[in-house]
C-alpha cells in the first residue's frame, strides 16, 4: 500500500482515504493514482508506526518537504498526522505542509488548532468558492452550509498562529468572475490565493 509517493519533486503522505466532502473536481474521480505511482487507495488506514516505518525507507536527506495530502482529507486523522509530522521533522531539515479542506473542527470539535504550531510549517486550504452557496455546490460537504464559515475561520486561526497559510481554488473553466471574487476574499483576509489546474486524467497530469 502506498503511504508516501513522489510527484513534481515533492514527497506526499497518504494517511487516509476518508473525507467529508465530495468535490466536483476531486482528483480521486480521475483514477486510482497520480502519474505513475501505485494505487493510492489504502488497504487500511495506516497506524503512526506504519507511517514512520514507511518514511524510514525513504532517503530523508533528499527530502525538503513532505505534504500531507492523501487520497482523502489528511486532517481526518489529525492526531496521527501531528505525531508523524513531528517524527519526520526529527529526521532532518524537512518542512511539513498540510493540504486540507479546513473542516477539521467539524470533523472533530475537540481539535485544538494550536497543536499545529511546531509540527506544521504551512497549510494550504481549499477555498474553492467565494460564498457558502457556491462552496456547497462545488465541495458538497456532509456538514452542509456551515462548512464555508468554518473553513474561513480555520484559515484565519491558522494564520494567526504564524503558520504560512494559503488558499486554493480549482479553475474548471468559465470561472473568471468566481475566481476574482475568491481573490478579493483572500486579499481581505491577507491570505494568498493559488489557482489550481483542473485535472481529469491523473496519469497524464500536466
Ligand atoms: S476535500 Fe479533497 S479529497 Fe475530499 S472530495 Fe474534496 S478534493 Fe477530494
Amino acid at each position: 500500500m502506498t503511504i508516501f509517493y513522489g510527484f513534481d519533486g515533492r514527497t506526499y503522505a497518504n494517511i487516509t482515504n476518508k473525507c467529508p466532502c465530495d468535490c466536483v473536481f476531486c482528483i480521486r474521480k480521475g483514477g486510482d493514482s497520480i502519474v505513475g505511482n501505485d494505487p493510492l487507495w489504502l488497504e487500511h488506514e495506516p497506524t503512526s508506526d506504519e507511517i514512520k516505518q514507511a518514511f524510514d525507507k525513504l532517503d530523508a536527506g533528499s527530502i525538503e518537504e513532505v505534504v500531507f495530502c492523501g487520497y482523502g482529507e489528511p486532517m481526518e486523522r489529525a492526531a496521527v498526522l501531528l505525531d508523524t509530522a513531528k517524527y519526520i521533522k526529527s529526521k532532518g531539515d524537512i518542512s511539513i505542509r498540510v493540504n486540507t479542506n479546513g473542516l477539521v473542527r467539524l470533523i472533530d470539535p475537540s481539535f485544538d488548532i494550536s497543536t499545529l504550531k511546531g509540527a506544521v510549517d504551512s497549510v494550504s486550504i481549499s477555498l474553492n468558492a467565494p460564498d457558502s452557496k457556491s462552496y456547497c455546490e462545488i465541495t458538497r460537504p456532509s456538514f452542509g452550509e456551515k462548512a464555508f464559515d468554518e473553513m474561513l475561520k480555520f484559515a484565519a486561526d491558522v494564520k494567526s498562529l504564524g503558520i504560512k497559510t494559503g488558499f486554493t481554488v480549482v479553475d474548471m473553466g468559465g470561472m473568471a468572475e468566481m475566481i476574482e471574487k475568491c481573490r478579493a476574499l483572500s486579499q481581505s483576509m491577507g491570505i494568498p490565493l493559488r489557482v489550481r489546474q483542473y485535472v481529469t486524467d491523473n496519469e497524464n497530469y500536466r
